[in-house]
């Protein structure tokens, strides 16, 4: 475009970009001058909604190369020896809007798109191999509770600590939260996790239960509350910048994928239940396996098209993959696309990043906002249809995974497994996971973040929730807790009583502070 002449949307050339048409010089703007209208309406709309959650994200495209041979537990193609597909990755946290630090303690999203032969293949991840809850119907109130105060627009650890107290199944990933991957150094120095569990299906239609698992190449590296607290001023947007400059720069980030797998009929004897979302397989049941490696080599060319209209839906799966009766994966295969719908239009599928690339789309979707591809007016609109129209082939299809179950419609939890408790993977992580630093650092997280506005009702319940983790933290937890809220009010009695000559009136001394006020950006 550069040097040439400036235009309307629909071509014509425009006589003057700088001055807008008046009734001489001084009157009023005058309707029909359609450029002006055109340019400041097309501002007004420049914006789509925002993503009710992972609405600060940043992307790049990538590849999948297959160093392995795990075609005995699958057929998709892109899981083939050799395969080589490529990708597009969103990295993103989840309750910050679009213009919060990138650098606030929040799980990231790990999202990945593949362009198979078979059609788009999404995996549409976390950097946690768990979460806060089991039941996709809790979705919404989680999310509210994570997000803002509806009078004071506020965000509010108060609430997030009522529903996570009051639902103990999130105790796993709170730990996995308050610890060092809460705040990855780098959208590049965390592990991506599919997290819920899927199914794969061989060439023989035998299947298996999977979970994956991208472990960073450059290493596991994380931010201290302190010093996210302090980069959330300065650089709001680093982990943007950093994934941006470090793939200009030819230094491309990757992850080598593995895989857990596990024989569709150990499920049931299984120690705990494996599609309980707030629970991992231990790697000593389920070693890790290699499939290949996942790389990052190529920045957007516009943000806004190849990253903000990025839809991932786990809704796209491929022949030789499947879902599982995890209640989120199930509720997120009817979300997603329907949260694209509203997003960014009926005919999402059709943008840059979201169509397929390697693949034909023979579909009989027509018409819709926004449509701009047609099959030709050979193509009948319906099926069946005698007139060489495009018809459902099993032979070349997925089955989606299949399970059998009960026909009887419950309202129920999941099957109890020996060692379905709320508490005992979250101990772990706590006992045999952190070394003593790492199990001080998380200890101060949550007392800073519990000391911050949370009510005697609640804390209570904080108290018994990290006492049920591990009994050493939780009486760490209420000490420091207890000392800060004690320090706080001894604060305001001095400041509410008349400061002496030479005394000063602030509350606390500054590592009380800083104590009450670390973790408060959670
Ligand atoms: P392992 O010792 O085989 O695995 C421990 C895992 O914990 C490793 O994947 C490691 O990741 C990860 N890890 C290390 N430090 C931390 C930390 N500070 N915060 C979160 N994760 C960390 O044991 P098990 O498989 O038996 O699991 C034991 C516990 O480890 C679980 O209860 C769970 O809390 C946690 N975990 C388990 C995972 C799994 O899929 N089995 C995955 C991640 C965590 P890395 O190798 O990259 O350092």
């Amino acid at each position: 475009m550069t040097g040439s002449f400036t235009t309307s949307n629909t071509g014509v050339p425009i006589e003057d970009d700088n001055q807008s048409l008046t009734a001489g010089t001084q009157g009023p703007i005058l309707l029909h001058d359609w450029y002006l209208i055109e340019k400041l309406a097309q501002f007004n709309r420049e914006r789509v909604p925002e993503r009710v959650v992972h609405a600060k994200g940043s992307g790049a495209y990538g590849e999948l190369v297959v160093t392995n041979d795990v075609s005995k537990y699958t057929k998709a193609k892109l899981f083939q020896p050799g395969a080589k597909t490529e990708s597009l990755a969103r990295f993103s946290t989840v309750a910050g809007e679009q213009g919060s630090p990138d650098t606030w303690r929040d799980p990231r999203g790990f999202s990945l798109k593949f362009y198979t032969e078979d059609g788009n293949y999404d995996l549409v991840g976390n950097n946690t191999p768990v979460f806060f809850i089991r039941d996709t119907i809790k979705f919404p109130d989680f999310i509210r509770s994570q997000k803002r105060l509806p009078g004071s627009g506020l965000r509010d650890h108060n609430m997030q600590w009522d529903f996570w107290t009051l639902r103990p199944e999130s105790a796993h990933q709170v730990t996995w939260l308050m610890g060092d991957r809460g705040i990855p150094k780098s959208y590049r120095h965390m592990n991506g996790y599919g997290s819920h569990t899927y199914q794969w299906i061989n060439e023989a239609g035998e299947r298996f239960w999977v979970k994956y698992h991208f472990k960073t190449d450059q290493g596991i590296d994380f931010l201290t509350q302190e010093q996210a607290d302090k980069l959330a001023g300065s650089d709001p947007d680093l982990h943007r910048a950093d994934l941006y400059n470090a793939i200009e720069e030819g230094n491309f980030p990757s992850w080598s994928l593995k895989v857990q797998i596990m024989p569709v009929d150990e499920a049931e004897g299984y120690r705990v239940n494996p599609f309980d979302l707030t629970k991992v397989w231990s790697h000593k049941d389920y070693p890790l396996i290699d499939v290949g490696t996942y790389t990052l080599n190529r920045n957007p060319e516009n943000f806004f098209v190849d990253i903000e209209q990025a839809a991932f839906e786990p809704s796209n799966i491929v022949p030789g993959i499947g879902f599982s009766p995890d209640k989120m994966l199930l509720g997120r295969v009817f979300s997603y696309a329907d949260a694209h719908r509203y997003r960014i239009g009926t005919n999402y599928a059709e943008l840059p990043p979201n169509r397929a690339r390697a693949a034909e789309v023979n579909s009989y979707s027509k018409e819709g906002s926004m449509r701009h591809t047609f099959n030709g007016p050979e193509v009948p609109v319906y099926a069946p249809n005698s007139y060489g129209g495009p018809h459902a082939d099993p032979s070349r299809a997925g089955d989606g995974g299949m399970w059998e179950f009960d026909g009887a419609a419950v309202r129920a939890g999941y099957i109890q497994h020996p060692e379905d408790d709320d508490f005992s993977q979250a101990g772990t992580l706590v006992r045999e996971v952190m070394d003593p630093a790492a199990r001080k650092r998380l200890a101060d997280n949550i007392i800073g973040h519990a000391s911050n506005n949370v009510t005697e009702e609640v804390l209570a319940r904080v108290f018994q929730y990290w006492t049920n983790v591990d009994a050493e933290l939780g009486a760490k937890v209420e000490a420091g807790v207890r000392a800060n809220l004690a320090s706080a009010d001894g604060a305001a009695e001095q400041s509410s009583a008349k400061p002496q000559e030479g005394q000063s009136s602030a509350p606390g001394t500054s590592e009380e502070r800083s104590a009450v006020e670390v973790g408060a950006q959670s």
